[in-house]
């Protein structure tokens, strides 16, 4: 495997994999790999593409009072696990390599970062679109995979390829989750026993939603009550949101007629924690 923390070199590497005819395949990250992020290298590498994975913990996402300076890294071990999957480059970038000078160029989201996890993390899909944008431009992938456990993220980077007429595939990977249900998270390292184990109420009430969703229930409101009360009493979360929405474009939903995601974000201490379910709706008879 090639390792790289410059632009130029990847550049290279890449130009003359494309020369060769080769597809690029991309998987971008921002490290401490688990079994999710690899679960998204296994797909990519099933393509028989080139295999470009990046490590980097984008500034621009985080806001001033997020866990920029606490997010886990351990890039030496992440390189020994992307090298065991088969990755063809590892690209890990300084944030000087990536930002050499003050920003003034931004990919905006518009209403798609004002929702969800937009609402309470102003300008974070901003900092999302932008640096994908740019990883974009660096790699020139041909296909770029993305894990539907950040669905909103994905959701965006689709339309940013579609408004901004970008010719890559983006190709989703569903939620990978630890055998007891928790979604997969860099995060997870910090929570507490405690937290660990309280934390399984996101992935139960979400499985119940469902349920209650094809026995019937119709009330998009109704079903983020039923998860709110769930999460509160099993647990001392702090609820972020809990929302029903379109799982095609993340608009409103009152009456659940058509495919929803479900979508939360709950804090337990200093550690917030995303999942989602999207649920098909059984026709009327
Ligand atoms: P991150 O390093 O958290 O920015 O994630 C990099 C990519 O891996 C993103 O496309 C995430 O959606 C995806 N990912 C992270 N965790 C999971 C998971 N548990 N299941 C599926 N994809 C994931």
């Amino acid at each position: 495997m090639k390792r790289t923390s410059r632009i130029s070199d990847l550049r290279n590497i890449i130009t003359e994999e494309k020369n060769r005819g080769r597809k690029i395949a991309f998987v971008p990250t921002m490290g401490f790999l688990h079994h999710g992020h690899l679960t998204l290298i296994d797909q990519a590498k099933e393509t028989g593409a080139f295999l470009v994975v990046s490590i980097f913990v984008n500034p621009l996402q985080f806001g001033p009072n997020e866990d920029l300076t606490r997010y886990p890294r351990d890039i030496e071990r992440d390189a020994l696990l992307v090298e065991a999957a088969g990755v063809d480059v590892l690209f890990h970038p300084t944030v000087e390599e990536m930002y050499p000078e003050k920003m003034v160029t931004f990919v905006e989201v518009g209403e798609l970062d004002a929702m969800l996890c937009g609402a309470n993390r102003p300008g974070h899909f901003r900092g999302v679109a932008t640096v994908v944008n740019k990883l974009f431009n660096i790699v020139q992938p041909d296909m770029a995979f993305f894990g539907q456990k950040d669905y909103q993220q994905y959701q965006i980077i689709k339309r940013m390829v579609n408004d901004l007429s970008l010719p890559i595939q983006i190709c989703p990977v569903p939620i990978v989750r630890e055998d007891d249900g928790l979604a997969m998270s860099s995060r997870n390292v910090f929570l507490n026993p405690e937290q660990r184990q309280e934390a399984l109420i996101l992935s139960q009430s979400l499985n119940e939603a469902e349920r209650s969703i094809q026995m019937g229930q119709k009330s998009a409101r109704e079903i983020e009550e039923q998860i709110k009360k769930s999460i509160t009493l099993k647990s001392q979360g702090v609820i972020d949101y809990v929302e029903v929405r379109d799982a095609s474009d993340l608009t409103e939903v009152t009456d659940i007629r058509q495919p929803v995601l479900i979508a939360l974000a709950v804090k337990f201490g200093t550690t917030r924690l995303i999942d989602n379910k999207v649920v098909e709706v059984k026709q009327d008879v």
